[in-house]
């Protein structure tokens, strides 16, 4: 077995399969019935891209990818529906959507919420950024879709158009709430975001939720979510880092209207530091992820256990969140 597999990263090598600068060969794929059940998802995004190419908004694989999520909440036993938008990009119009679901158990006026982004960067499969997100956050909704015994409402988003600087899906959502429901917005007990969280060389990173430059909780709540995530990695004596609450993507927009937000996330192209390396193990000085952005972020370049401790995590944390009476 581990000779087969020695010899077959010979072989890819050899026949010069993986792309400059990666750090370890690509990863073997399992075959079906090996692999965890969030990994079948990404096996699914990767057939998609195969096939379309990307999953970028508004072309076709972000439609074909959207049908396939779609089915996978109807299989879990939750509606979902499509909250429609447009953005401006160089100066064309495009039109996507965002997919919302939620659990029909638990308190409407208490829900929690947690999401990640569906669209990718165009030119590449985006499989650790962003299937692995989308891919947990499917896991989770099919462990508590069929629960009928939930105190708090779950509610599953797939944000459109991410990767366009701004975060278009989320920004419009929360913004949307702002203006016409200001209620329902209140209504929103957590988010908890999670963009990346199968990086090859892997951080176990939990958002802060202090503010780094003003050392101030971030928003009430916060904390609290924080403590849940870490307590999940302290619980099976695992090692865990912080990340900055402001980095770019979904859970922004919920900040700053005073929502109470985490999140996970294993890393970009940022490098590893030393510390990083003696604490999560892999390769110092090398980026988490060497294929950020890249047409090889593909399903042979993201680590299985990252993604299945991270999905474990998220499904704890969320249930205990949705379990919680006490949570406003
Ligand atoms: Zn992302």
């Amino acid at each position: 077995m581990q000779l087969n597999r020695l010899l077959q990263s010979v072989i890819n090598v050899a026949q010069g399969e993986f792309p400059q600068g990666v750090f370890t060969p690509p990863r073997r794929i399992p075959p079906p019935g090996e692999a965890p059940a969030v990994f079948e998802h990404l096996r699914a995004l990767q057939a998609l891209a195969d096939r379309y190419g990307d999953r970028a908004a508004g072309t076709r694989g972000y439609e074909a990818a959207a049908q396939y999520v779609e089915q996978q909440l109807a299989a879990a036993g939750c509606r979902s529906t499509r909250q429609h938008f447009s953005f401006k990009d160089s100066g064309r119009t495009i039109e996507t959507f965002n997919i919302l679901a939620e659990t029909d158990a638990g308190r409407a006026d208490h829900v929690v919420m947690i999401g990640g982004h569906l669209d990718g960067v165009p030119g590449a499969p985006a499989i650790n950024d962003n299937g692995s997100g989308v891919a947990a956050v499917l896991e989770a909704a099919k462990a508590l879709g069929g629960r009928t015994d939930l105190v708090n409402r779950v509610r599953f988003a797939f944000w459109g158009a991410e990767e366009f600087s701004k975060s278009y899906g989320s920004r419009h959502y929360v913004k949307d709430l702002a203006k016409n429901s200001k209620e329902e917005l209140s209504r929103i007990a957590a988010y908890l975001n999670f963009d990346m969280i199968a990086s090859p060389n892997p951080i176990f990173a939990v958002y802060d939720a202090r503010d780094s430059d003003t050392d101030n909780d971030i928003t009430p709540g916060s904390t609290r979510i924080m403590d849940l995530l870490t307590g999940y990695f302290d619980s099976r004596n695992l090692p865990w880092t912080t990340t900055d609450w402001d980095y770019d993507s979904d859970q922004v927009a919920f900040v700053k209207r005073g929502v109470a937000a985490g999140g996970l996330y294993t890393g970009d192209d940022e490098k590893k530091s030393n510390s990083e390396a003696r604490l999560f193990g892999g390769a110092a000085k090398q980026p988490c992820d060497p294929n950020y952005h890249d047409v090889g972020d593909d399903i042979r370049n993201v680590d299985i256990p990252t993604l299945r401790l991270m999905t474990d995590a998220i499904i704890d944390v969320t249930t205990r969140l949705a379990e919680d009476p006490r949570i406003r």
